[in-house]
């Protein structure tokens, strides 16, 4: 029976947070000079996300991403080794120069719906006790990142559903991941 990896924090089952959670550290992957963030708050809305946009951890198909208040995140340690992954993207992903997480993303636009909420992956913290992943957003994108092939998702959303991250996408699934496919195979990620 093959195994589908969805996100490391999830493969072997979502582990529930410890409710009244305060918040911890977030760091980044280098060896030394690791950048820290420290977030003063649990967070809210954990998800795995399947976007191209999200910072994944090598060889996973998700992203895991969560918000915190943006007043309640702060760069603690080696801010010079930060830098914004695409300036002209509605969410500023901050990213370490050195291994390339995504430390916190922040929206700058204040009439952006999600603005005052920064997004974090609590994966980066060695605090257990975060709000865990509800649910699965962006689950067609996976294809587009090349991390399913629209035949093996079917079973991607059924292991979603099993670990109790219900699947959503914008439409529905079928008509999603045409949109994927079609997306994967002009940019060359899907072959055949
Ligand atoms: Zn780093
Ligand atoms: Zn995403």
């Amino acid at each position: 029976m093959s195994t589908l990896t969805i996100h490391p924090s999830v493969d072997a089952g979502v582990r529930k947070g410890t409710p009244g959670f305060t918040g911890g550290t977030l760091h980044c992957q280098c060896k030394s000079d690791k950048v820290e963030v420290r977030v003063e708050s649990n967070v809210a809305h954990n998800h795995v996300c399947g976007c191209t946009k999200c910072w994944k951890p090598a060889g996973s198909a998700f992203a895991m991403i969560a918000v915190a208040p943006r007043d309640k995140v702060t760069v603690t340690a080696h801010a010079e080794k930060l830098q914004i992954v695409d300036e002209n993207a509605a969410i500023q992903r901050h990213a370490c120069k050195g291994c390339g997480a995504h430390m916190y993303c922040r929206i700058e636009n204040r009439d952006h719906p999600f603005y005052g909420l920064d997004f974090i992956h609590v994966e980066l913290s060695d605090e257990s006790g975060w709000e865990e992943p509800r649910f699965a957003a962006y689950v067609s994108s996976v294809i587009e990142g090349g991390g399913a092939k629209p035949e093996q998702m079917d079973g991607v959303r059924a292991r979603l559903t099993e670990l109790g991250l219900p699947p959503y996408d914008a439409l529905n699934p079928p008509l999603m991941d045409a949109i994927a496919t079609h997306i994967a195979k002009r940019n060359g990620v899907l072959k055949s």
